[in-house]
Protein backbone atom coordinates (compact mmCIF):
# COMPACT_ATOMS: atom_id res chain seq x y z
CA UNK A 1 0.00 0.00 0.00
CA UNK A 2 1.18 3.48 -0.88
CA UNK A 3 -0.05 6.67 0.69
CA UNK A 4 0.11 9.93 1.04
CA UNK A 5 0.00 11.82 4.15
CA UNK A 6 -1.48 15.59 3.03
CA UNK A 7 -2.07 18.07 5.57
CA UNK A 8 -0.54 21.96 6.81
CA UNK A 9 2.76 22.04 8.75
CA UNK A 10 2.11 21.03 11.95
CA UNK A 11 -0.94 18.55 10.94
CA UNK A 12 0.66 15.47 13.10
CA UNK A 13 1.63 14.00 9.79
CA UNK A 14 5.48 12.71 11.07
CA UNK A 15 3.92 11.72 13.95
CA UNK A 16 1.42 9.53 12.73
CA UNK A 17 3.51 8.47 9.65
CA UNK A 18 6.32 6.92 12.47
CA UNK A 19 2.98 4.74 13.90
CA UNK A 20 2.50 3.47 10.24
CA UNK A 21 6.20 2.41 9.89
CA UNK A 22 6.01 0.64 12.95
CA UNK A 23 2.65 -1.21 12.64
CA UNK A 24 2.71 -1.86 8.99
CA UNK A 25 6.10 -2.29 7.70
CA UNK A 26 5.98 0.73 5.61
CA UNK A 27 9.22 2.83 4.39
CA UNK A 28 8.37 6.93 5.83
CA UNK A 29 9.76 9.34 2.82
CA UNK A 30 9.90 12.35 4.52
CA UNK A 31 11.45 15.32 1.81
CA UNK A 32 11.32 17.58 5.09
CA UNK A 33 13.69 14.90 6.53
CA UNK A 34 15.95 14.52 3.43
CA UNK A 35 16.13 18.24 2.41
CA UNK A 36 17.54 18.40 6.93
CA UNK A 37 19.80 15.65 6.27
CA UNK A 38 21.14 17.40 2.90
CA UNK A 39 21.36 20.46 4.91
CA UNK A 40 23.13 19.22 7.80
CA UNK A 41 25.32 16.98 5.62
CA UNK A 42 26.55 20.80 4.24
CA UNK A 43 26.05 19.25 0.64
CA UNK A 44 25.99 22.19 -2.32
CA UNK A 45 22.39 20.92 -2.47
CA UNK A 46 22.16 21.32 1.12
CA UNK A 47 23.57 24.37 0.93
CA UNK A 48 21.03 25.59 -1.90
CA UNK A 49 17.73 24.87 0.63
CA UNK A 50 19.15 25.57 4.08
CA UNK A 51 17.86 29.81 3.15
CA UNK A 52 14.95 28.84 1.51
CA UNK A 53 13.51 26.36 4.28
CA UNK A 54 14.55 29.01 6.95
CA UNK A 55 12.32 31.43 5.10
CA UNK A 56 9.38 29.20 5.19
CA UNK A 57 9.25 28.76 1.32
CA UNK A 58 9.03 25.43 -1.12
CA UNK A 59 11.90 24.37 -2.80
CA UNK A 60 12.19 23.64 -6.08
CA UNK A 61 9.77 20.92 -7.49
CA UNK A 62 12.95 19.71 -9.16
CA UNK A 63 15.09 19.07 -5.75
CA UNK A 64 12.28 17.32 -4.04
CA UNK A 65 10.79 15.17 -7.19
CA UNK A 66 15.15 13.86 -7.27
CA UNK A 67 14.85 13.04 -3.84
CA UNK A 68 11.66 10.97 -4.03
CA UNK A 69 13.06 9.57 -7.33
CA UNK A 70 15.90 7.73 -5.79
CA UNK A 71 14.15 6.89 -2.67
CA UNK A 72 11.31 4.68 -4.88
CA UNK A 73 14.30 3.04 -6.26
CA UNK A 74 15.18 0.92 -2.77
CA UNK A 75 12.93 -1.43 -0.73
CA UNK A 76 9.35 -0.83 -0.52
CA UNK A 77 8.73 -3.35 2.45
CA UNK A 78 5.05 -2.48 3.38
CA UNK A 79 4.76 0.43 0.64
CA UNK A 80 5.74 4.23 0.87
CA UNK A 81 4.25 6.63 2.60
CA UNK A 82 4.55 10.08 1.22
CA UNK A 83 5.06 12.68 4.13
CA UNK A 84 5.06 16.31 2.86
CA UNK A 85 5.24 15.13 -0.15
CA UNK A 86 3.71 16.23 -2.84
CA UNK A 87 3.34 20.10 -2.18
CA UNK A 88 2.60 21.43 -5.20
CA UNK A 89 0.28 19.91 -8.46
CA UNK A 90 3.66 19.38 -10.24
CA UNK A 91 4.77 16.94 -7.66
CA UNK A 92 1.76 15.29 -7.63
CA UNK A 93 2.01 14.91 -11.43
CA UNK A 94 5.62 13.77 -10.97
CA UNK A 95 4.45 11.40 -8.23
CA UNK A 96 2.10 10.09 -10.51
CA UNK A 97 4.24 9.15 -13.43
CA UNK A 98 7.15 7.65 -11.19
CA UNK A 99 4.94 5.13 -9.65
CA UNK A 100 3.24 3.99 -12.83
CA UNK A 101 6.74 4.01 -14.06
CA UNK A 102 7.19 1.34 -11.08
CA UNK A 103 4.07 -0.29 -11.67
CA UNK A 104 3.14 0.97 -8.53
CA UNK A 105 -0.49 2.06 -7.41
CA UNK A 106 -0.97 5.15 -5.13
CA UNK A 107 -3.84 3.68 -2.89
CA UNK A 108 -4.93 6.84 -0.43
CA UNK A 109 -4.28 10.27 0.49
CA UNK A 110 -5.17 10.57 3.83
CA UNK A 111 -5.96 14.35 4.25
CA UNK A 112 -5.05 15.77 7.70
CA UNK A 113 -7.71 18.39 8.81
CA UNK A 114 -6.47 20.31 11.73
CA UNK A 115 -7.31 24.13 12.39
CA UNK A 116 -5.00 27.16 12.03
CA UNK A 117 -4.95 27.83 15.57
CA UNK A 118 -4.12 24.31 16.50
CA UNK A 119 -1.52 24.37 14.15
CA UNK A 120 0.74 27.48 15.64
CA UNK A 121 0.49 25.87 19.54
CA UNK A 122 1.41 22.41 18.04
CA UNK A 123 4.46 23.86 16.34
CA UNK A 124 5.83 26.44 18.81
CA UNK A 125 5.30 23.77 21.90
CA UNK A 126 6.99 21.15 19.34
CA UNK A 127 10.29 19.41 19.65
CA UNK A 128 12.06 15.73 18.65
CA UNK A 129 14.55 13.51 20.21
CA UNK A 130 17.76 14.37 18.59
CA UNK A 131 18.73 10.49 18.63
CA UNK A 132 15.51 8.84 17.39
CA UNK A 133 13.40 11.56 16.23
CA UNK A 134 10.49 10.69 18.61
CA UNK A 135 7.66 14.23 18.80
CA UNK A 136 7.26 15.81 21.97
CA UNK A 137 5.23 18.71 22.58
CA UNK A 138 5.54 20.94 26.42
CA UNK A 139 1.82 21.22 26.48
CA UNK A 140 0.31 17.68 25.42
CA UNK A 141 3.45 14.90 25.57
CA UNK A 142 5.95 16.63 27.33
CA UNK A 143 9.64 15.89 27.25
CA UNK A 144 10.16 13.11 30.56
CA UNK A 145 11.14 14.85 33.47
CA UNK A 146 14.60 12.38 33.63
CA UNK A 147 15.87 14.04 30.29
CA UNK A 148 15.70 11.04 29.33
CA UNK A 149 13.39 10.01 25.73
CA UNK A 150 10.98 7.50 26.46
CA UNK A 151 11.34 5.79 23.34
CA UNK A 152 15.02 5.26 23.16
CA UNK A 153 16.85 7.14 26.18
CA UNK A 154 18.94 9.76 24.12
CA UNK A 155 19.36 12.85 26.18
CA UNK A 156 19.61 15.42 23.19
CA UNK A 157 16.56 16.91 22.04
CA UNK A 158 16.16 19.51 19.17
CA UNK A 159 13.73 22.20 18.30
CA UNK A 160 13.66 23.62 14.53
CA UNK A 161 14.64 26.07 13.13
CA UNK A 162 11.97 26.84 11.44
CA UNK A 163 9.38 26.44 13.93
CA UNK A 164 8.91 30.03 14.84
CA UNK A 165 6.15 32.52 14.54
CA UNK A 166 7.69 34.23 11.41
CA UNK A 167 8.78 30.97 9.26
CA UNK A 168 5.28 29.45 10.51
CA UNK A 169 3.34 32.47 8.70
CA UNK A 170 5.28 32.00 5.43
CA UNK A 171 5.51 27.90 5.70
CA UNK A 172 1.04 28.48 5.74
CA UNK A 173 0.97 30.42 3.31
CA UNK A 174 2.79 28.66 0.99
CA UNK A 175 0.53 25.82 2.19
CA UNK A 176 -2.70 27.46 1.39
CA UNK A 177 -1.48 28.70 -2.11
CA UNK A 178 0.43 25.88 -3.54
CA UNK A 179 -0.65 22.64 -1.54
CA UNK A 180 -3.99 22.74 -0.86
CA UNK A 181 -5.33 22.56 -4.30
CA UNK A 182 -4.13 19.16 -3.94
CA UNK A 183 -7.12 18.06 -2.24
CA UNK A 184 -9.48 18.74 -5.00
CA UNK A 185 -6.81 17.01 -7.25
CA UNK A 186 -7.25 14.22 -4.73
CA UNK A 187 -10.33 13.74 -4.45
CA UNK A 188 -11.22 14.15 -8.20
CA UNK A 189 -9.12 10.58 -8.47
CA UNK A 190 -11.57 9.35 -5.81
CA UNK A 191 -8.42 9.19 -3.23
CA UNK A 192 -9.03 11.41 -0.67
CA UNK A 193 -9.44 10.14 2.74
CA UNK A 194 -10.26 12.80 4.82
CA UNK A 195 -9.35 12.38 8.99
CA UNK A 196 -9.89 15.08 11.72
CA UNK A 197 -6.53 15.46 12.65
CA UNK A 198 -7.38 17.45 15.88
CA UNK A 199 -8.04 14.83 18.46
CA UNK A 200 -5.41 13.07 20.76
CA UNK A 201 -2.78 11.12 18.75
CA UNK A 202 -4.57 7.58 19.60
CA UNK A 203 -7.37 9.23 17.88
CA UNK A 204 -6.14 10.24 14.70
CA UNK A 205 -4.65 6.99 14.67
CA UNK A 206 -7.51 5.15 14.78
CA UNK A 207 -9.21 7.34 12.29
CA UNK A 208 -6.35 6.85 9.95
CA UNK A 209 -6.72 3.07 10.50
CA UNK A 210 -10.06 3.20 9.42
CA UNK A 211 -9.49 5.57 6.47
CA UNK A 212 -7.18 3.34 5.20
CA UNK A 213 -8.94 -0.01 5.77
P1 LIG B 1 8.48 19.67 6.57
O1 LIG B 1 9.46 18.95 7.44
O2 LIG B 1 7.66 18.72 5.72
O3 LIG B 1 7.62 20.65 7.32
O4 LIG B 1 9.33 20.53 5.52
C1 LIG B 1 10.22 21.54 5.96
C2 LIG B 1 10.60 22.45 4.81
O5 LIG B 1 11.25 21.70 3.79
C3 LIG B 1 9.42 23.11 4.08
O6 LIG B 1 8.99 24.29 4.73
C4 LIG B 1 10.04 23.39 2.71
O7 LIG B 1 10.93 24.48 2.77
C5 LIG B 1 10.87 22.14 2.49
N1 LIG B 1 10.08 21.04 1.85
C6 LIG B 1 9.77 19.84 2.39
N2 LIG B 1 9.08 19.09 1.52
C7 LIG B 1 8.95 19.83 0.39
C8 LIG B 1 8.32 19.62 -0.86
N3 LIG B 1 7.67 18.47 -1.13
N4 LIG B 1 8.37 20.61 -1.78
C9 LIG B 1 9.04 21.77 -1.53
N5 LIG B 1 9.65 22.05 -0.36
C10 LIG B 1 9.60 21.09 0.60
Amino acid sequence: MNIILLGPPGAGKGTQARYLVDDRDMIQLSTGDMLREAKDSGSEMGKIVAEVMAGGNLVTDEIVIGLIRERLEGDKQGGFIFDGFPRTLAQADALAALLEEKGETLDAVVEMQVDDEALVERITARSTCGDCGEVYNDITKPQPADGKCGNCGGSEFKRRADDNADSLKQRLMEYYKKTSPLIGYYYAKGALRPVNGLGEIDEVKAGIASALG
